[in-house]
């Protein structure tokens, strides 16, 4: 035995606290360091955390970990300037155990998290902000803080650092996200009491629903708004695909007001204290973007090798699956007492073998399609607004004057764009 430690972990995000995790459950040497005051100090999510992918990780978390509200209920809803349209999805299977999901606190969540690495042997210090690697003989040896006494060596480092990961760019693994491979989102925590959020949304005591909101929501923008209950507060956010944000000028804060401010949103959050804002940055360039995710003595998890599918609001999930994946590869170095490239790309299979991959491919083209069909989120809801108006408003029209008035509508769109539209959508989805 050597003093060497096997691993280091940089952040004690989901990605990294599992991977440090499940390293120490095989036995292995692993330090985690977590440039916040505290895991999940500044974290930033929705959020919305599935329960069966997290039960797979750590069985019985929900006796033990800080949830809010089980998730009985899903809102696709749709805003126009002065409307509202959408679909309501609610299943009593979803209100009973075993729960699909559960709105989440990051910060109070990421705490208990890093403790589930704690008890299985990993040692997690807080403010310790990673600020370069250690080479050696072209390899990864190590990590500094850059202060004095700030170097610590290992075998392998895994990046857990989250969206934009400095560090992977660094190693050269990627470079900065272009503005087309992320998005920036607003957030805001406002508090209300547990009756008035029950009563806002009929929700029966202790349930939770989850509202994803596009359109109006974001200008029009590629992206969503959303609402979320938790215990005794709503988590409100928006936000668009950065390029798009840089291309119209518009300001994520601004979005978030005037979402607020929506004659369907104000009502929700009426009487609400603000208790907490941030902005964070998603990871959106999917598969046909991916970075290289390992080289010598590195391996990159979760955000920072942008594991993120918006379509499904999985985020997390990803994360921790992808950090096992590496643990996993890891161990198996170690067992080689090899930690070259060459072994390490053991965990791009694993990838590919597991949800991570091949749900990533699956949705690989859909940015891109809706990217490139600003009308999407603009001209669709605002027709369908139209035509619901239309068909429910009692103006002593005969209805089939009424249907021909609707018909009239959509024969107004134009012909080769809806087939476009169509066409791509599902091959986009296909
Ligand atoms: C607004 C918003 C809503 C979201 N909603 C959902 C949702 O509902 N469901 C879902 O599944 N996902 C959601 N996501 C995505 C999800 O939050 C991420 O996919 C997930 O947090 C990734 O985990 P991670 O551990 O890779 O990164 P992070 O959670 O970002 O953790 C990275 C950690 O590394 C630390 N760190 C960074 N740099 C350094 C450094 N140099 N040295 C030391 N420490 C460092 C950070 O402080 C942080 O603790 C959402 C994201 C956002 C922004």
């Amino acid at each position: 035995m050597d003093d060497l430690l096997d691993a280091i972990v940089v952040g004690a995000g989901p990605a990294g606290v599992t991977a440090a995790r499940e390293l120490a459950k095989a036995g292995l040497a692993v330090v985690v360091l977590e440039r916040g005051q505290f895991p999940g100090a500044k974290n930033v999510w929705g959020g919305i955390l599935y329960r069966e992918p997290t039960e797979a990780l750590l069985p019985g978390f929900e006796a033990e970990a800080p949830l809010e509200r089980p998730i009985i209920e899903q809102r696709y809803v749709v805003l126009t300037e002065d409307a509202m349209l959408g679909a309501t999805y609610r299943s009593q299977r979803f209100a009973a155990p075993p729960y699909n999901a559960y709105a989440v606190l990051r910060s109070p969540f990421d705490r208990w998290h890093a403790t589930t690495a704690e008890a299985a042997g990993a040692e997690v210090y807080p403010e310790f902000a990673v600020t370069d690697l250690i080479w050696e003989d072209g390899a990864v040896a190590g990590i500094t803080t850059g202060e004095p006494d700030g170097e610590l060596r290992a075998r392998c480092v895994v990046l857990a650092d989250g969206a934009n990961s400095l560090l992977a760019q660094k190693v050269g693994l990627h470079k900065e996200w272009a503005p087309i491979e992320q998005a920036l989102v607003a957030k805001e925590l406002i508090a209300l009491p547990a009756e008035k959020i029950e009563d806002r949304f009929a929700l029966p005591a202790g349930q939770g629903t989850a509202l994803e909101i596009f359109g109006e929501s974001t200008w029009g923008l590629l992206g969503y708004g959303f609402v979320y209950t938790n215990n005794e507060s709503l988590s409100i956010g928006t936000g668009a695909l950065l390029e798009d944000l840089i291309r119209t000028g518009y300001n994520v804060n601004d979005m978030l007001d005037r979402f607020k401010r929506h004659p369907a949103i104000a009502p929700l959050i009426a009487g609400g204290e603000t208790v907490e804002y941030s902005a964070h940055l998603i990871p959106e360039g999917g598969y046909n973007r991916m970075p290289q995710v390992y080289a010598d003595g590195v391996l990159v998890v979760g955000d920072a090798a942008g594991f993120v599918n918006p379509l499904n609001r999985e985020g997390v999930n990803l994360a921790m699956l992808s950090a096992k994946l590496a643990a996993q590869t890891i161990v198996e170095a170690k067992a080689r007492d090899d930690f070259s490239a060459a072994t390490l790309s053991r965990y791009r299979e694993l990838l590919e073998e597991s949800i991570v991959i091949q749900d990533l491919y699956k949705i690989r083209n859909v940015t891109d399609f809706a990217h490139a069909r600003p009308h999407l989120l603009r001209d669709y809801p605002a027709l369908a607004s139209e035509i619901a108006r239309s068909y429910l408003t009692v103006d002593g029209l005969p209805k089939r004057e009424k249907q021909s008035k609707i018909a009239g509508m959509l024969r107004g769109l134009p012909k080769k764009r809806l087939l476009g539209d169509a066409v791509g959508a599902l091959r986009s989805l296909g």
